[in-house]
């Protein structure tokens, strides 16, 4: 059922993807009209939001913004399915046993911090990830260089024989994960998957990558430099020869180092990704330029200064507002996101009919290092906290701010009053730190707060707060330190 579906989808996606800017917008205009309907029919929260506005006629613009709190402290009434609610939904991503099963047969859940650190649980339908894929799988190098006939005996030949082996490596039960297992795109009937936790020692990684020979890997661009490395040393060896071969990433910036080392190590380029827990699939890049062209077929993104007023294409904002077309089930309209975004305002040379973004600023995952007893410093990946602690429901809001080299300040705030949550934060934490070897060495200060307070110069949230790169940091980084 969902693999069908997923294929009508994949041809009206290439055949969007194939259109030019007129059809898309016609596209985008229908889909949004009929979100609005679906969402005033089945959600409170909505209908109380939009009374007095005609969703018949509105403009985008009439509609009031909607932010991640109003979101939370309503989900309930958020969504537009009575079944469900933000307990048992929390309940049923804590256990670890639900992981890669759909909830209530049809919905995918997912819990973020996103980049304000503040807790808020996603919906996704069944449904919206087969049209999402459907779009994202053309959007692969593989859909620009064969006619829609071609592509779709490949798709064929792929039910027939030989089946893509994508190998992901990701937080093991991050977000990430938790859509490539449901995505039909990596359907068992056409991809052998492949999931490897990205803290595991770099050593087991490659051997277990050179034992299964993956056609597709997925990763954080981070990791793909580790790799790329790996690649050029020897010690990895994987050559990407399968007609739907690709390289994706997402999460943070994709830097030219990072393409380059990739280019040099497998000849291919990597496609980037970006989104947002509310919306996963807002850009992906062209393959001919590396550009982050917009999914303007699935959402619409408003660029806006810190006053919401609209920014000029060519100029970055101060926030977005978002509008997931795909999604009906927890309606993401006008909502607001702190990144900061900018329009190219120019078309692209690749031809594509979606419009083109400049490089996204701020995704950077901030490392921390921290001195290691024998000299020399561990680089430390924030997802090794970030990843764990969306599990903690309890837990609304954090901030780590690296108060000396190796002690960390933990600020939270929980989501009520009942009960203590510092020791199991505490132990979750120090499991992190013990997967890095990191325990005994890193002393941990946790405060319970009010609030988080924004960054005084950018007025913004920032989850983690580094000393950086210490000055004597050694720029050939042991490659157990990753
Ligand atoms: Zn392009």
């Amino acid at each position: 059922m969902g693999l069908a579906n997923f294929i009508v989808n994949w041809h009206a996606a290439l055949k969007c993807h194939r259109s030019d800017e007129s059809r898309i917008l016609a596209i985008q205009k229908q889909r949004f009209r009929r979100l609005l309907h679906h969402t005033v029919k089945n959600s409170e929260f909505y209908q109380e939001l939009y009374s007095g506005i005609d969703i018949d006629d509105c403009r985008l613009s009439d509609l009031p913004i909607v932010t991640k709190s109003a979101m939370m402290d309503n989900f309930d009434r958020f969504t537009t399915d009575s079944r469900l609610k933000l307990r048992e939904i929390q309940q049923w991503l804590a256990d670890k046993n639900n992981d890669g099963k759909w909830y209530l047969e049809k919905f995918l859940p997912i819990a973020t911090s996103g980049s304000t650190g503040e807790y808020a649980v996603v919906v996704y339908h069944r449904m919206a990830l087969e049209l999402v894929q459907a779009s994202l799988s053309v959007r692969h190098p593989f859909g620009f260089r064969r006619s829609a006939y071609e592509h779709t005996i490949i798709l064929l030949t792929q039910l027939l024989s030989a089946k893509a082996r994508i190998a992901a490596i990701a937080v093991a039960r991050g977000n990430l994960v938790a859509i490539i297992k449901k995505a039909p795109a990596f359907h068992r009937f056409l991809a052998k998957l492949k999931i490897l936790s990205m803290f595991d020692p770099i050593d087991q990684i490659v051997a277990a990558l050179n034992e299964f020979q993956p056609d597709c890997l997925i990763s954080y661009p981070f990791f793909f430099a580790i790799l790329a490395r790996e690649q050029l040393a020897g010690r990895l060896k994987i050559a990407f020869n399968h007609p739907l071969s690709f390289l994706a990433g997402g999460g943070e910036p994709l830097t030219e180092h990072t393409h380059r080392l990739a280019l040099e190590a497998w000849n291919m380029r990597i496609q980037d990704d970006y989104g947002t827990a509310e919306c996963y699939f807002m850009a992906a890049s062209c393959h001919k330029f590396g550009r982050l062209h917009l999914m303007s077929d699935l959402c619409i993104l408003e660029v806006v200064d810190g006053d919401y007023n609209p920014v000029p294409q060519g100029k970055y904002g101060e926030k977005i507002l978002v509008t997931n077309l795909a999604n009906f089930v927890q309606p993401i309209i006008r909502y607001e996101i702190e990144d900061v975004v900018a329009y190219a305002g120019h078309s692209c040379e690749c031809g594509l009919p979606f419009p083109a973004l400049l490089p996204i600023q701020g995704r950077t995952s901030d490392f921390l290092y921290f001195q290691k007893p024998q000299g020399g410093y561990e680089r430390f990946h924030p997802y090794r906290f970030r990843g764990p602690l969306f599990y903690i429901k309890e837990l609304h809001q954090y901030q780590i701010i690296q108060t000396a080299r190796n002690e960390l300040a933990f600020f939270y705030v929980p989501q009520s009053d009942e009960g203590d949550i510092e020791q199991q934060l505490r132990q979750t934490l120090e499991e992190a730190l013990g997967q890095a070897g990191l325990e005994s060495r890193v002393t941990l200060k946790l405060k319970r707060v009010e609030t988080i307070a924004r960054d005084d110069r950018s007025g913004k949230f920032q989850i983690i707060k580094s000393l950086g790169a210490p000055l004597d940091l050694d720029t050939a980084l042991d490659r157990s330190t990753y």
